[in-house]
């Protein structure tokens, strides 16, 4: 089935936004997919001509971008939709954690992590996200875990970057399992790669990892050459639990034990201070960044803009939020401006930085060859098809405001990934989205019955 949609194809009369150095916007635009990358791009009139024998797909006007990219998520969180929680609702982060995700993830079993994980996938497809950086946790059901996660991302045709939440918290044989569940799966991809996958070590935070954990961590990271994905300062709780440990900051206890790096992704950061952010920068860690999840939690906005500034590399991630990264995008494009009183805030061309440049050179960690978030020759074939017909001029130069203002989910046609059509006039192709709604409606019931 892949072969068949991995032939040479040309998609015509389509709006291309490039987006990448140099934007450009395409009226009447033609795309060659050959492969998994983009061979040609220029205008219809122009690859109509020269590419007869190609598969024609007829955009009929739609507007077409590279695919958006998720820098960090949770499959496992996907059952927690609707899930009412016992006693008095969480009043701090804390409790949010052990009420909310200590509970949900305790009870997940593997065929639980399997259907979550393809909820997940399946909401990606229909909004055009296409690369996905996960962190997994399920403690009674760890080993193999990942494994069942990469099936299903194999199944959907879609580009993930998984890893084990190594934690404390549920005791030491946990703790070590965790380790040996990313050590196993890091192996396996280095003896049996997958271009569409990639493997890191996850941590899930100071705040639940002694001094011996995380140093047992870099060893087993390190023999790998892993860098580490690993929440980081979500929370006043976490620098509180950090002094109190250590004496020292978040982000300085963790440089300390080796954690931070090029190929780490420090989430969050809401609560990083000024030398923070310096290590941070210093040490070309990643920064990542999920509006809506932070305002879900009450826990704060990150210091994004003063991050960048001070040239530490940050991406857009949805923690477990919808995968559509627009909607993540507009949160951002709010939230800012509201937590500083000043509409000069976090503009939208640095939003569009963050979910396509950055989270491209994100990818790039895990992916080398992968070029992605743009449009160009070359370039790997990842797209998205907006049904999106503006009532006002629309140029590579104001896009961002269009996608913030204008574009919503429903706009999402067909996505590509690889070159791989996975879905196409809003019909999904490897998945079926009605049988995993159907086992995932059972299994979610069996599992709050657990929790
Ligand atoms: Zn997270």
């Amino acid at each position: 089935m892949a072969e068949e949609t991995r032939t040479r194809m040309l998609v015509t009369h389509a709006r291309l936004a490039t987006l990448g150095k140099d934007p450009i916007l395409v009226e009447d635009g033609a795309l060659l997919i050959e492969d998994d990358h983009i061979a040609a791009l220029g205008t219809t009139a122009d690859l109509a001509s020269q590419y007869h024998a190609a598969e024609r797909w007829d955009a009929d006007g739609q507007l077409v971008l590279p695919a958006s990219m998720c820098a960090h998520t949770h499959y496992y969180g996907a059952f927690a939709r609707g899930m009412a929680i016992p006693g008095e609702p969480a009043s701090n982060f804390p409790q949010i954690l052990e009420r909310l995700w200590w509970r949900l993830d305790k009870a997940l079993t593997l065929e639980d992590v399997r259907y979550s994980t393809l909820v997940c996938l399946v909401d990606a497809i229909r909004h055009g996200t296409t690369t996905l950086i996960d962190h997994h946790a399920s403690p009674n059901s760890i080993e193999g875990s990942l494994d069942v996660i990469a099936e299903a991302v194999q199944e959907a045709g879609l580009r993930s970057c998984l890893c084990y939440e190594v934690t404390d918290r549920d005791g030491p044989e946990r703790a070590r399992a965790g380790i040996a569940e990313n050590v196993r799966f890091a192996r396996s991809q280095i003896s049996n790669p997958d271009p569409q996958l990639a493997a890191t070590f996850g941590l899930h935070a100071s705040l639940t990892l002694s001094d011996g954990t995380l140093a047992d961590c870099v060893a087993a990271a390190g023999e790998l050459g892993l860098g580490f994905h690993v929440h980081v300062a979500e929370d006043g709780a976490d620098q509180e639990d950090s002094l109190r440990r250590s004496g020292k900051r978040v982000v300085h206890r963790l440089h300390d034990a080796g954690i931070l790096g090029p190929r780490t992704l420090a989430i969050h950061c809401v609560h990083v201070d000024e030398g923070e952010i310096d290590l941070l920068a210093q040490t070309d860690t990643w920064a990542t960044h999920q509006p809506r999840s932070n305002m879900n939690n009450g826990v704060g906005v990150a210091p994004v803009e003063a991050m960048l500034q001070a040239g530490v590399n940050v991406g857009l991630g949805n923690d477990g939020f919808s995968n559509q990264m627009f909607a993540e995008m507009k949160a951002a494009y709010l939230v800012h401006k509201l937590w500083q009183h000043d509409p000069r805030a976090m503009p939208g061309d640095l939003v569009m930085r963050l979910a396509y440049a950055n989270n491209s050179r994100l990818a790039r960690v895990f992916w080398p060859d992968a070029g992605l978030g743009a449009l160009r020759e070359g370039a790997t074939a990842d797209l998205v098809f907006l049904d999106y017909h503006p009532t006002t001029p629309l140029t590579a130069g104001n896009l961002p405001w269009h996608l913030l203002f204008g574009v919503e989910a429903s706009a999402v046609t067909a996505t590509v990934c690889a070159g791989r059509v996975l879905m196409r006039d809003r019909q999904l192709l490897t998945l079926d989205e009605e049988a995993i709604t159907a086992r995932s409606r059972e299994l979610a019931t069996q599992a709050w019955e657990r929790l």
